[in-house]
């Protein structure tokens, strides 16, 4: 391997839409627990060197023994507390990359379990030559922008709308650039790291394919898709 790619999995969210008292990431979808799929897809795929685990400050120890150490995640090399918000989680992960030999960055959710080591080669060629690349897929349903009234006020070309998912990757020096001019401004509006590139320093993010099974667990019926996806 030529390169230091290094995956920051995030799972330092309280998934209240979850309506659990465990922590979505946690679940069990089929015997293991959801963070256990969003791990090893990195730890499988040779273009990965390093992952850097993103949880709660109250769980970084039952991360560390039961989930790296018990299931054998030996890429992971560090365990850190995120923060309030997604972006502050992913600003302690880029911290943390600043600290390793590290080119590419690779941004998870660690609540998306069916990341596959494919859609990691899709992402790797994509920011080897463009900087910045998402995966996600064309939406399937038309898309409406309403105002605050739910009145349509537009409605893109269906052909040019994806929907986002992650991984999401980017050279490490342009990801931290952008997130130190975010983190200036309000960032209440940021829900995934592209829009971040996008908007501080204005440099295109290429989108490549993911799959339509490259769900975030969010809400309850989630679990009920994912189980059904485990079972084909
Ligand atoms: O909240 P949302 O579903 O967008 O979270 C996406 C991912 O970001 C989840 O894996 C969640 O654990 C993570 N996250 C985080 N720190 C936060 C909020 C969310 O690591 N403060």
């Amino acid at each position: 391997m030529t390169e230091n790619n290094t995956a920051i999995v995030l799972a330092a969210g309280q998934g209240q839409r979850m309506q659990s008292k465990i922590q979505k990431q946690f679940l069990e979808i089929q015997g293991y627990p959801v963070l256990y799929y969003s791990l090893r897809c990195f730890q499988e795929s040779p273009l990965i060197r390093n992952i850097i685990l993103v949880t709660g400050e109250k769980t970084v120890s039952y991360c560390k023994e039961e989930i790296v150490d018990k299931y054998g995640f030996t890429k992971v090399t560090s365990v850190i507390a995120g923060g309030k918000e997604r972006y502050d989680s992913v600003y302690a992960g880029l911290c943390a990359c600043s600290e390793i030999p590290c080119d590419y960055v690779f941004i998870h959710d660690g609540a998306r379990p069916f990341a596959t080591p494919e859609m990691i080669g899709r992402a790797y060629e994509a920011v080897c030559r463009w900087g910045a690349c998402a995966v996600g897929m064309p939406v399937k349903d038309t898309i409406k922008l309403v105002d605050e009234n739910g009145c349509v006020v537009s409605c893109p070309k269906r052909s040019l709308v994806w929907q986002a998912q992650t991984p999401q990757a980017f050279e490490l020096s342009l990801i931290v650039e952008a997130f130190e001019r975010q983190l200036k401004e309000d960032c209440s509006h940021i829900t995934d790291d592209a829009m971040v590139v996008e908007k501080q320093l204005g440099v295109p993010v290429y989108m490549v394919e993911g799959s339509y099974n490259n769900i975030k667990i969010t809400t309850p019926e989630d679990l009920v898709i994912a189980r059904a996806f485990l079972n084909v």
